[in-house]
């Protein structure tokens, strides 16, 4: 954003308390920031009713002292934490970025496993820290197109598509392979052939090997978000698309819209099937696409790991 400003606010509630939705259910979650710099036009953590306005980013300045001291009361410390999921812990400012550093480095020093989602730029001192211990790393980086027309329209604050290209390599250079989240995808714009095909093809050079999807949904501020910041053409594109949809009850949010289950199942059929001649298998979000047979993200696979651990250390025979 060209104008902004970064409040330091210390953060008063508990931090290493456990998600009550979702794939994150039961799994603490964290976020550096109230508000998020990229701006995404179809963010829905800007609707929300504690979001600041926009242009203002509120950073937990405290929130490194509070985890240590939560960690050292704890008798069971959990043993994953997800990131990122109303904000972006890559947000490109230094001191977002020194406190994104430092809570990572205390989860991964008590032996914590990170998830995250990021668009955002990850600085090297962050990726020394996750050199040390890339088994605890579950990482997905956001990149729905290469086009820069959709970048401009959409996601014009975040980084571009080629610097995500860059951070996949910066990963695997460290042993993590990171997976791309292609989310959202917007139905005549980002799902042509000719796009998918150039997308797969970029990401199969890095070797990315697993991709999540989900098409573009509405909930009413970010359908009011769009209207606002899309171009014409876009506006009118997205609500023809949804005009014959209701609002339902989509996860935690009781007023979604998603596209016809058609128009999905269709493309996400074809999407796959373009990822696979790349090498690529895409799943869907289940989150997202509750009427389909979709598939675990890797937050949904930190949930899984913690099964398997549970299982392994339970004995084999039960009295
Ligand atoms: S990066 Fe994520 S949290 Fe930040 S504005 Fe975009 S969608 Fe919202």
């Amino acid at each position: 954003m060209k104008s902004y400003q970064i409040l330091q606010i210390p953060r008063r509630a508990r931090v290493l308390t456990p998600a009550h939705f979702g794939c994150l259910e039961g799994i603490p979650t964290i976020n550096i920031t109230n508000g998020c710099l990229f701006q995404c036009a179809y963010c829905y953590a800007r609707g929300y009713s504690q979001a600041p306005q926009r242009g203002v980013v509120q950073l937990y300045i405290n929130l490194p002292r509070l985890i240590k001291d939560e960690l050292s009361r704890k008798k069971v410390v959990p043993q994953w934490v997800i990131l990122n999921t109303s904000s972006d812990c890559f947000q490109s400012h230094p001191d977002i970025l020194s406190v994104t550093y430092e809570v990572i480095r205390i989860l991964l020093d008590h032996g914590i496993g990170i998830s995250f989602l990021t668009k955002g730029l990850i600085p090297q001192p962050c990726l020394e820290l996750f050199r040390e211990a890339p088994e605890k790393i579950l990482t997905q980086v956001g990149l729905v197109s290469l086009s820069e027309r959709y970048w401009k329209g959409y996601e014009p604050y975040t980084p571009s598509p080629e610097e995500r290209l860059q951070n996949i390599q910066k990963l695997r250079g460290i042993g993590i392979l990171p997976e791309v989240r292609i989310d959202p995808i917007i139905p005549f714009v980002t799902d042509t052939e000719s796009e998918l095909k150039r997308l797969f093809g970029r990401l199969k050079e890095l070797e990315v090997k697993k991709a999540t999807l989900s098409y573009l949904h509405l909930r009413p501020a970010i359908e009011r978000q769009l209207i606002k910041e899309l171009s014409p053409l876009h506006r009118s594109l997205i609500e023809s698309c949804f005009r014959s949809q209701e609002w339902k009850t989509v996860g935690s949010s009781t007023k979604t819209k998603l596209l016809p289950k058609a128009v999905r199942e269709k493309g996400y059929q074809r999407i796959r099937k373009i990822a696979e001649e790349f090498g690529i298998a895409a799943s869907i979000c289940q989150c997202k696409n509750p009427d389909l047979k979709g598939d675990l993200c890797s937050s949904g696979r930190v949930k899984t790991r913690l099964i398997e651990r549970t299982a392994a250390q339970l004995p084999l025979f039960q009295c």
